[in-house]
């Protein structure tokens, strides 16, 4: 019964948005995260605001 194959899809596991690291239990973020879109979407950092890509919700920074 070796026709029983499953298509094996071969994942890039493409981490382009990957800003964290894992050291050890504790998370440490390294970009601005969006409050709209939650934590695992990252904010664009621009010169004077952060933007999201996923929701446009944009932060202003106070300079
Ligand atoms: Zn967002």
């Amino acid at each position: 019964m070796a026709d029983a194959k499953k298509p094996v899809k071969k994942g890039k596991s493409v981490l382009k948005y990957k800003k964290y690291t894992v050291s050890g239990e504790s998370l440490t973020r390294l970009g601005k995260t969006c409050p709209k879109c939650g934590p695992a979407i990252f904010m664009a950092e621009h010169k004077d605001r952060s933007h999201c890509g996923k929701c446009g919700y944009a932060e202003f920074k106070k300079q």
